[in-house]
């Protein structure tokens, strides 16, 4: 056990491909550490990020606190050091939201659009979260056929993840960065639900609005160089 302000770190209880998850002494509560590690294309490509974990951790409290000002319950509680996060627990939902303004990445490849374009109103998808299909793209009525949450809690993940976005545009607009798209993870906690996992350039595009040039994850799946880089001027930018 290691004290970390606010929490003790117990035992791992999940390591994924970008985070670990550990027990604190509180059953109701876990510590959430950022890795460095980066994964693209179901994870078959494979690197590292010099210091990803730590823009992750603390682009997500900004905008998780931000989220929360505007009235969208999050997981997040507080950040305990650099890499670190204590968070509610949650049972994830296993679907994956995406908010998509503008076309890129799979939607691009999909539906043969123009990367760029704008997307308004913009759209909303659902993907299953499952490593072994590669996370396949699914409808409602999938969600309802593999029980993966009632249609209650599926309407309102989808209107939550649109109030998401229209917080989050204005925020990266004034920052100078176009919202491309994200996905958002939710979970279930004492009966409610909560906006979980993280919120950071591993898991939405950012355009610079100048020069038109990715601000995160795709610099990797691209090789597009500058990577850290990209990172740490998104830092500068959503927390300088
Ligand atoms: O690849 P695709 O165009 O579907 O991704 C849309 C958005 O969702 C991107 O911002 C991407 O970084 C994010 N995403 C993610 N985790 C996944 C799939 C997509 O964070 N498993």
């Amino acid at each position: 056990m290691e004290r970390h302000g606010a929490a003790v770190k117990g035992e791992m209880i999940y390591e994924g491909k970008a985070k670990k998850v550990f027990t604190t002494e509180q059953p109701d509560r876990v510590v959430q550490y950022f890795k460095d590690d980066a994964t693209a294309f179901n994870a078959q490509k494979r690197g590292t990020i010099v210091d990803k974990g730590i823009v992750n951790n603390r682009v997500s409290e900004r905008l998780f606190r931000l989220l929360e000002e505007r009235g969208i319950p999050t997981h997040f509680i507080e950040r305990l050091s650099d890499r670190e996060m204590l968070t509610k627990r949650v049972t994830i939902v296993p679907i994956e939201v995406i908010v998509r303004n503008r076309v890129a990445g799979s939607l691009a490849n999909r539906l043969g659009l123009k990367e760029g374009a704008a997307i308004d109103p913009p759209i909303v998808e659902l993907y299953y979260k499952n490593d072994v299909l590669g996370d396949p793209l699914i409808t409602d009525d999938h969600v309802r056929l593999l029980k993966l949450a009632d249609p209650t809690i599926l309407s309102l993940m989808k209107q939550q993840a649109l109030k998401i976005n229209q917080v989050l545009l204005p925020f990266f607009h004034d920052r100078a960065m176009e919202l491309v798209d994200f996905k958002v993870e939710f979970g279930l906690h004492a009966g409610m639900l909560l906006l979980a996992d993280e919120i950071s350039p591993d898991t939405c595009r950012f355009w610079d609005q100048k020069t038109g040039e990715s601000m995160d994850k795709d610099r990797f799946r691209k090789d597009l160089g500058k990577i850290e880089e990209a990172y740490q001027e998104v830092l500068r930018r959503v927390c300088g």
